[in-house]
């Protein structure tokens, strides 16, 4: 395994990855991919997860043939670098940003968006020029070898790398010397990634999970509920069957709106699933995780909150989505991250509540907040934290390129999409070109009463009196004697 991090990095030195039209290339080869082997790609996320094709489609075929297409519009003028300003004390100094790429970088994936979560932080690593070893998660077997098999013959092999394997690989992978490690997963994990990388100073992204809450405000019957109740859903038992980052964990909503709510989203999963969800909804990944949901149902006082679902099948890895209203908030499923289709309601007194109540608790990968109330839209913005904050609707931000995505505190920290991954593996540099007429003589020593008053003018940008006290217009004060 050294040995290919080693010939990645030899790659990296070698020049290759800098130039423009490989890097584009390389985009165009990923775009190929995708859209050649597009079918190969919904097979093994049906064999994996049971996804249907459509979901697969919009969540990781479509996906990517948007961001791919933005990387390749956008590059040229991502790579161009910045004119930055500068202020007269460095009167005749020309500054740029220019950016480099950051050479061998690790990306560790997590297995509910297979083919997403490795290759959207890839783009942005070879659009910065970068060389890459992609780590595929174990638990989805058939889009990791998709991925190992198909990837060296579209994109350069002498500079991408599938390494599949569990966790004894991304032991070893941990223990080499990166450039960069962009890491999605458990926070458990993420601390493992984040302590191998110290070792060698390496920079992280951690895009890590969480208990992502969705506050709903007044709920009435008009035909705007309809689209509220569609958007919650779709939030939740509509993407992966639950098994996302920034899916609505649980609903908070004031005591009195709750039954009118629940009854909503029942009529909901109704009209959207039909009688049988299981032709809708991914399956669970793996028994592990089945085992690990219904057994949060088992916990004691949990079951007596179900109100609606909480059917399962372990042959077909099916579990219905499930609604439950106030469970015991010290029961596993509110202190633990849910990722899956059960759903908690959190009643509160006054929905201004909520905002104490997700205080209490790590700071989210998202928020969500159903509400037409502009007052409590912006409490809610300057009074909580999280990685991304949508109002009136669920999971967009993560398709919307010109905003970053990332977490904060335990929801992680880093971030990308579009022009934010290309930054992510890129080193900013600051390059500035400085002509050698005029010299300001009183940067240097000997130290004179005069020179002090130059720099204290100098300092506080007063230009005038920079020019009055060289031309001895104005009285210089002593330097301080006592010191
Ligand atoms: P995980 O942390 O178990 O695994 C992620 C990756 O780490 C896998 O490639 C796995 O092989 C590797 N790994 C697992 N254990 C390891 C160990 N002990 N040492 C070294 N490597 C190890 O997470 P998961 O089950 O794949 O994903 C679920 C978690 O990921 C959830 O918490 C979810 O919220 C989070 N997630 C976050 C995002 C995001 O974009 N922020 C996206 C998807 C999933």
């Amino acid at each position: 395994m050294e040995r290919e991090v080693e010939e990645l990095r030899e790659y990296f030195c070698a020049g290759k990855t800098r130039e423009a039209s490989w890097r584009k290339q390389q985009l165009k080869g990923l775009l190929k991919f995708v859209k050649e082997r597009e079918e190969d790609i919904l097979k093994a996320l049906k064999l994996d997860i049971g996804k249907h094709p459509v979901e697969a489609f919009r969540d990781e075929v479509g996906t990517l043939i948007k961001d791919i297409n933005i990387a390749l519009d956008n590059f040229d003028k991502w790579m161009s670098g910045k004119k930055i300003k500068l202020p007269l004390a460095a009167y005749r100094t020309s500054a740029k940003l220019v950016a480099e790429p950051l050479g061998v970088v690790l990306i560790i994936s997590s297995w509910n968006f297979p083919f997403g979560l490795a290759l959207e932080p890839l783009i942005g690593a070879i659009a910065a020029g970068c060389t890459a070893v992609i780590k595929p998660s174990e638990l989805s077997p058939a889009s990791s070898a998709l991925l190992a098999k198909a990837i060296p013959a579209y994109v350069d092999p002498e500079a991408v790398k599938v390494i599949q394997g569990g966790i004894d690989v991304c032991g070893q992978l941990l223990l080499c010397k990166w450039d960069k490690i962009f890491f999605t997963g458990s926070s458990l994990v993420g601390r493992i990634v984040m302590a191998a990388a110290a070792k060698h100073l390496t920079p992280v992204v951690l895009e890590l999970g969480g208990k992502c809450p969705c506050i709903v405000d007044s709920i009435s019957n008009s035909w705007l509920t309809e689209i509220i109740i569609k958007r919650l859903l779709g939030g939740k038992f509509g993407i992966c069957s639950g098994q996302v980052c920034i899916g609505v964990d649980y609903i908070l909503v004031e005591r009195k709106q709750c039954s009118n709510l629940v009854e909503l989203l029942k009529a909901g999963i109704k009209r959207s699933l039909g009688e049988y969800p299981e032709e809708f909804v991914a399956r669970i990944v793996n028994i592990h995780h089945f085992r690990r949901l219904t057994g949060l149902l088992d916990e004691f006082g949990v079951k007596q909150s179900v109100v609606y679902g909480g059917r399962f099948d372990e042959n077909k890895l099916f579990i219905e989505p499930t609604i439950l209203v106030d469970p015991p908030l010290d029961a596993e499923i509110m202190t633990g991250e849910i990722f899956g289709p059960l759903l908690p309601i959190i009643t509160v007194d006054k929905i201004e509540d909520s905002i104490n109540f997700i205080n209490s608790r790590p700071k989210a990968l998202a928020i969500y907040c159903f509400t037409s109330n502009n007052k409590f839209m912006q409490r809610i913005t300057s009074e909580t934290s999280s990685g991304s904050l949508m109002f009136n609707d669920t999971i967009v931000q993560y398709a919307a390129d010109t905003v970053p995505f990332g977490g904060v505190g335990e929801s992680g920290f880093g971030r990308y999409h579009g022009k934010f991954s290309f930054d992510t593996f890129s080193h900013e540099k600051a390059v500035l070109k400085r002509a050698l007429f005029p010299d300001f003589w009183f940067r240097y020593p000997p130290w004179t009463n005069k020179k002090l008053e130059l720099l204290r003018a100098a300092f506080a940008f007063k230009y005038f009196n920079v020019l009055l006290v060289a031309l001895g217009m104005k009285k210089a004060k002593k330097i301080p004697t006592n010191i």
